[in-house]
């Protein structure tokens, strides 16, 4: 299990600087799949390098079981055999294969089995017709892929992934997604994920962590999170909110009826796929509901609330 205990770290550019991370505490069970979610700058990145162990805490311990993960002061190599980091800046041998880069680590003793195991994660990462390309000629997403599968070559027992598909375009990366997280949940490997896409969350995590102001603002469940959002902030990782007295209030939660109290003013309609994203004018200020079609502007509109499920 992991335990990050009450962490504090600064990049120490100028001495003035605050820390990028303040106090953060939690803990990860075996098998766990976590997101860590934030604006961008929130310190996703920092924290993940912090668990690998490439830069020294300022303060606090990060521990994986009873191993405490040390910094480059106390570990002259970063990394641990039982943990795999894939950066958001991932970096491959280019002149190589792909076959040769995920295979990379692993032992010659039984080629055979290598290039099994080879072809088992080119199939996790849909790769499968790639073996013997040279990675210098594979795409962006492609390259992030083989980044993927190398790391999970030596089946680690913790991954830790920063924005993984960003590289990788729409079509393919739902997927993708789908093959990956169902690769570490079967294989029961912890997971923490970085990332901004409300995608690569949902379905997925077992718990989100919000990182904000150099903090942890929630620690939760995605359901529980939709269902009891704190801050808008967090809100609006689930959809279009709007904040009513001091209520958050999504935008498929208010509904056009006959009248009501909420009297709006159409602005704008937005082609959403399935629905239209309206904006009106509710007493001086911007209310965003869903509707099924386009409302022309200057429409008068009454809204109710409907309840979250
Ligand atoms: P995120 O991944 O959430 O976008 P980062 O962890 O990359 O955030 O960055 C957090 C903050 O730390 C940002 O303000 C960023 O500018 C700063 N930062 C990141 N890396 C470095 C570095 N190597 N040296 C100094 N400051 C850094
Ligand atoms: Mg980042």
């Amino acid at each position: 299990m992991l335990k990050v205990e009450n962490i504090t770290f600064t990049y120490n550019v100028k001495s003035t600087d605050a820390p990028v991370l303040n106090t953060i505490d939690f803990t990860v069970n075996k098998g766990e799949h976590i997101s860590i979610i934030g604006e961008s700058g929130s310190g996703k990145s920092t924290l993940l390098k912090l668990i690998y162990g490439e830069y020294d805490l300022n303060e606090g311990q990060i521990f994986w079981k009873d191993k405490e993960i040390l910094g480059p002061k106390y570990n002259l190599v970063v990394g641990y055999d039982f943990m795999k980091y894939v950066a958001q800046e991932f970096d491959l041998m280019p002149f190589i294969t792909v076959e040769e880069n995920i295979g990379k680590h692993l032992s010659n003793f039984f080629p055979e089995e290598k290039k099994e195991r080879v072809q088992e994660l080119l199939t996790v990462v849909e790769l499968q017709d790639f073996v013997k390309t040279k990675v210098k000629t594979l795409s962006g997403g492609q390259k992030q892929r083989v980044a993927l599968a190398r790391a999970l070559a030596k089946q680690p027992e913790i991954i830790l992934l920063d924005e993984p598909f960003s590289h990788i375009d729409n079509f393919q990366k739902q997927s993708l997604r789908r093959s990956v997280f169902a690769y570490l949940k079967e294989k029961n490997i912890t997971c923490l994920v970085a990332t901004h896409d409300r995608e690569d969350v949902l379905g997925y995590a077992d718990r989100m962590l919000v990182l904000h102001d150099s903090k942890i603002i929630a620690n939760n469940s995605p359901q529980e999170l939709y269902r009891h959002p704190e801050l808008p902030l967090i809100a609006s990782f689930f959809g279009e909110v709007n904040v009513l007295d001091n209520v958050i209030v999504f935008a498929h939660q208010l509904k056009s009826t006959d009248s009501s109290d909420l009297k709006a003013i159409v602005l704008r309609s937005y082609f959403k796929g399935h629905y239209y994203l309206i904006e009106a004018d509710y007493q001086g200020a911007i209310i965003r509901f869903e509707h099924p079609t386009a409302l022309e502007k200057n429409r008068e509109v009454f809204l109710e609330e409907i309840k979250r499920q």
